[in-house]
């Protein structure tokens, strides 16, 4: 093991005040149980019970948002969300490289092609100048609508993403949207309970979504969420997740092609035990930041990733970022962790560097480049 492992597993052990942590595990000790044996005393385990509508009441108020639509996970929400947001077959969809598959996959689920563009070091997010520059240069509008000057490709939308739940630069990208004349799809997947300027991540564009899956801060166990401000968009969002049915007390009568994409009333029984907790999660993760800042302190070429001024992130997964003069050791560092039984993961490797999505159209990718070799995330559940 090489000194800078061992300073990397000891710091962590000096934090966690534990031998073994997982990278990101649920805590189930509220009235998860009492919720679930509910559903099951009163037979409603299925698409039809009152713990959907309370725990997407619970979302909304926390939120902020208008409306959430409780899915069957994070994917199936992004799906929907960027076709109602207008995204068609045939479309460019610009979506940073640094993500989970998620957000590229869904927006080939929707026929369009992933448009990769860089993001900025401070929070890991879209950088805003850099599209904004790349869209001058590298676009054209016709009709009130956004082409790719080489591919010929309308583009449509925009995917930012909160990586690890640190609030992107969302007002910004939001800005050049609007300039743009495309639409802002959130995907807050990873940032329930992360605020831009005391407003909550995933309500700054026309749609955003949530994931509630089982290493999120809140899980379901699987699930997800599409939060709008528009009513209109949060009726069309439980419309087509819903099979598109029309309601009538006895005729199957569907509008369009829809999709069964609706939470079961037992995915929600535990997503809401789990909301009454989660200002307490996000304490916990938000002081585990602190706690491992200063024991990383004492470790040199490396850097946890905190807040960017005006915001507050959920810490969901904290980030170390290795100095360039040391990130050759990374996967030293992986092993040893590993070895030392503690939950240590890199980022993922970037979408445009993955076989399916190399002919993809892209920006420039710099800072996709140099950062996602450099980034290692450490334990980070909320009983830590
Ligand atoms: C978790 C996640 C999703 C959605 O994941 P599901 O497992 O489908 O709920 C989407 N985007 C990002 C960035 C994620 O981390």
């Amino acid at each position: 093991m090489s000194d800078l492992a061992q300073a990397f597993v000891e710091a962590i052990r000096s934090v966690i005040g534990c031998e073994e942590a997982a990278l990101h595990e649920p805590l189930l000790e509220g009235n998860e149980l009492a919720y679930l044996t509910e559903c099951v005393d009163t037979n409603y385990v299925s698409s039809v019970g009152p713990f959907v509508t309370r725990f997407e009441e619970m979302i909304c108020s926390y939120t902020g948002s208008e409306r959430a639509v409780a899915v069957s996970n994070g994917t199936a929400a992004l799906h929907v969300a960027l076709q109602l947001a207008g995204v068609r077959p045939g479309d460019e969809v610009l979506m940073p490289s640094f993500t989970f598959a998620a957000t590229a996959n869904a927006v080939t689920y929707c026929g369009a092609a992933p448009h990769f563009v860089d993001i900025e070091p401070r929070t890991l997010g879209v950088d805003s100048v850099a599209l904004d520059a790349w869209l001058r240069s590298s676009t054209y509008s016709r009709g009130g609508e956004l082409y790719n000057r080489s591919t010929g490709r309308r583009i449509s939308a925009v995917v930012p993403m909160h990586a690890f739940g640190q609030p992107c630069e969302i007002t910004e990208i939001v800005a050049v949207g609007d300039e743009f004349g495309i639409c802002v799809v959130e995907d807050a997947a990873e940032s329930l309970g992360s605020w831009y300027a005391e407003r909550h991540t995933g309500t700054f564009g026309l749609l955003g979504i949530l994931s509630f899956n089982g290493n999120k801060v809140v899980t379901t166990g699987g699930g997800g969420a599409i939060l709008t401000n528009e009513d209109q968009l949060g009726d069309a969002a439980k419309h087509l997740t819903t099979t598109a049915k029309i309601a009538h007390p006895w005729e199957f009568v569907h509008d369009q092609v829809g999709y069964n994409y609706r939470m079961p009333n037992i995915n929600a029984a535990l997503g809401c035990a789990q909301m009454e907790r989660l200002p307490e999660f996000v304490d916990s993760k938000r002081s585990l930041f602190v706690r491992y800042a200063t024991a990383f302190s004492h470790v040199p070429g490396v850097t946890l990733l905190g807040e960017a001024p005006r915001r507050r992130s959920n810490y969901w997964l904290q980030t170390v970022l290795l100095d360039e003069e040391v990130q050759s050791e990374r996967n030293t560092i992986l092993s040893a962790s590993q070895a030392a039984g503690l939950g240590c993961r890199p980022a993922w490797r970037p979408m445009h560097q993955l076989q399916h999505f190399r002919t993809c159209p892209s920006a420039p990718l710099p800072v996709t480049e140099a950062l996602a070799q450099r980034v290692i995330n450490i334990p980070s559940s909320a009983r830590l």
